[in-house]
Order: structure tokens, then sequence, then C-alpha cells
């Protein structure tokens, strides 16, 4: 991976970082107003996991100056197309993974 590569990841994924810290707070905030508690506690969770997985990915990246893309989903698992990635180098979720958690911050936002 080059530097300018690595630069756009690590700027996607502080972006990243930033958005699920804001939305943790989010639920954080209306934690009383969730009706389902235990899907505000699942939400919070996997919220939490996800910035976990993308703190590690960052520090990975860091580390090392010729890491290759990733190739898994840092939420699934599941193996990143290969098309995703040449679109998307910087990825980190799957493409149905980033389109649900796109859903799920656009419902918060409206
Ligand atoms: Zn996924």
């Amino acid at each position: 991976m080059n530097k300018e590569v690595r630069n756009a990841r690590i700027k996607s994924i502080n972006g990243q970082i930033k958005y699920y810290e804001n939305y943790i707070s989010k639920i954080k905030f209306f934690e009383s107003d969730w009706i389902d508690q235990s899907f505000y506690e699942d939400e919070l969770s996997s919220t939490a996991y996800v910035l976990n997985n993308l703190r590690n990915q960052k520090r990975e990246i860091e580390r090392s100056n010729e890491n290759s893309s990733p190739e898994f989903c840092i939420d699934c698992g599941e193996r990143i197309s290969e098309k995703r990635k040449n679109a998307k180098p910087w990825a980190v979720m799957c493409t149905d993974c980033s389109s649900e958690y796109e859903r799920i911050h656009q419902d918060l936002a409206s």
C-alpha cells in the first residue's frame, strides 16, 4: 500500500471513529427514551465493538508501512470483495454492513 492510500485509509478510519463516538454519545443521551432496553444495550455493545475494531485497524496501519488493505469485514468477518476493495481501498466493512450502518445513522440523524 502506498503512502497516499495509507493516509486516505487512516483519514477514513478517523472519520468513522469520530462518527461512532458521536453515535454512542447520542444513544447514551437518549437512553431513557428507548422503549426496548435490550435493543438499546445491543446497539451500544455492537457500536463499541465496531469502534474497538476500527481503533485496532488504525493501530495496525500505523504500525506497518506495507499493510495490504483489509481482507475481512470488521463487522461480520466476511471477505470484502475485490471489486469493493478496488473501488474503496480504505473500506473496512463489506458492502452489506456498510449500508446497514449508513441506514442506522441516517435514521438517527433524521
Ligand atoms: Zn460485513
